[in-house]
């Protein structure tokens, strides 16, 4: 334990040297020691935590792909039509919605869901989502987003980027390649805060960062566990996933086999709905399937290894398809992600502790003056960052982007 504290250390003063766009934010503003992610830390289910309040299951985003056993309908992660559904989304009201009901506009750049009519809404603007938004994309969004609040056009910009999560993925959360990606986005941190003096906002805008989970490395030859090995796959009626969880409906009359089977599986835990840890407040979502597999960190659960994209069959060498992975139990330390707030309604240099997705949403609310609705956040913990005046200021600018906090200042 006393060896990880000195490598975190080293990683601290390292990085606040080599990144001048985040040390400006961290000496200027807000820094939590750390975020814990809703679970399962994946993508979809963080969005709607950190836009919403609300734990999966109370706003029904429980997975990046997720099926209705209704209407046979699959959610899938990235643009797909039936992931346009209603149903996927009306199960919470996010903030940009709320902002539109109240008569304000919401910029929102490659944000996952803003093409999406939530509650009958849609935000002013949206630049649909691509995969992997260029660095150009990137820093044009910002541009536009900075244009649009001057110029009173819009009341709060939201920007997605996804660049570090795909290098994490490719190539470990421990690779060169992460921290080239890590240190370009810094540049674009210090483009913008250049052009925030430039445009004389500093007094106006609040800029957010955070991350929707973090990654851990993924021993890709070793720890991967495939079903077939243990149960009859013509047994299961739907499977959802794979990685760290994993979603299954046996066939009624098999269902107890199966289970009993993937009982045995070591590095595993499978469990019927309502057996779910409640610590996860995941079970009682809607989509939530009748059995659920939770690998342990760094395991990885597929249907067989030949069936994954580019895994190649037949040859010894280890030609790995990922090097990085999140979803795991959102308490392991990996998956924790980061947050850091600059701008009038935030204390500066401040440095507050822990925080959880949930308590992202109560913030931003503040800082917007508007009201929250009824979410799982608390207020006591993230009380401490703002100032007695914040909500005054009427702009936000939130950026969105996946990072991971072992390779950030903290
Ligand atoms: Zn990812």
């Amino acid at each position: 334990i006393f060896i990880v504290l000195v490598l975190k250390i080293a990683y601290y003063i390292d990085d606040l040297q080599n990144l001048a766009g985040f040390r400006e934010i961290v000496e200027n503003g807000v820094k939590v020691d750390y975020m814990t992610p809703d679970f399962p830390s994946l993508s979809y289910p963080n969005y709607y935590s950190l836009m919403t309040g609300r734990y999966c299951e109370v706003h029904q985003m429980t997975g990046n792909n997720m099926w209705d056993k209704d209407t046979m309908k699959e959610f899938l992660i990235g643009t797909n039509p039936d992931s346009r559904l209603p149903m996927w989304w009306d199960g919470s009201e996010p903030l940009w919605v709320t902002m539109q009901k109240l008569g304000k506009r919401v910029y929102m750049y490659y944000w996952p869901g803003c093409e999406v009519t939530i509650l009958g809404v849609r935000p002013t603007f949206c630049e649909e989502y691509v995969y992997n938004p260029s660095e150009k994309n990137l820093t044009d969004s910002m541009e536009s987003a900075l244009n649009m609040l001057k110029s009173d056009k819009a009341d709060m910009a939201g920007i997605y980027y996804e660049k570090i999560d795909v290098e994490g993925h490719h190539f470990g959360p421990r690779s060169p390649e992460i921290q080239r990606a890590i240190r370009s986005l810094d540049q674009a941190f210090q483009i913008l805060h250049q052009k925030i003096k430039e445009k004389n906002m500093r007094d106006d805008i609040n800029v957010v960062l955070f991350s929707d989970h973090g990654m851990t490395e993924l021993k890709w030859m070793e720890k991967v566990i495939e079903l077939d090995k243990y149960i009859d796959m013509s047994h299961i009626v739907k499977m959802m996933d794979r990685g760290p969880v994993v979603s299954v409906w046996p066939k009624q009359d098999k269902f107890e086999e199966i289970y009993q089977n993937l009982s045995s599986v070591d590095n595993m835990n499978v469990y019927k709905k309502q057996e779910i840890p409640h610590r996860f407040h995941y079970k009682n979502g809607r989509f939530v399937s009748t059995l659920t597999l939770v690998a342990e960190p760094g395991w990885f659960i597929t249907e067989n290894k030949a069936k994954l994209p580019f895994w190649n069959n037949g040859t010894e060498k280890a030609v790995g398809w990922q090097h990085g992975w999140h979803g795991y139990d959102n308490e392991f330390m990996d998956m924790r992600g980061f947050f850091l707030a600059q701008g009038p309604d935030f204390k500066t240099n401040f440095r507050a502790g822990p925080i959880r997705t949930v308590d992202v949403y109560n913030v931003l609310c503040k800082a917007l003056g508007i009201e929250p609705l009824p979410n799982n956040g608390s207020w006591s913990r993230v009380e401490c960052m703002l100032r007695s005046s914040a909500g005054a200021v009427r702009a936000a600018l939130i950026y969105s982007f996946l990072l991971l906090l072992l390779l950030l200042p903290h």
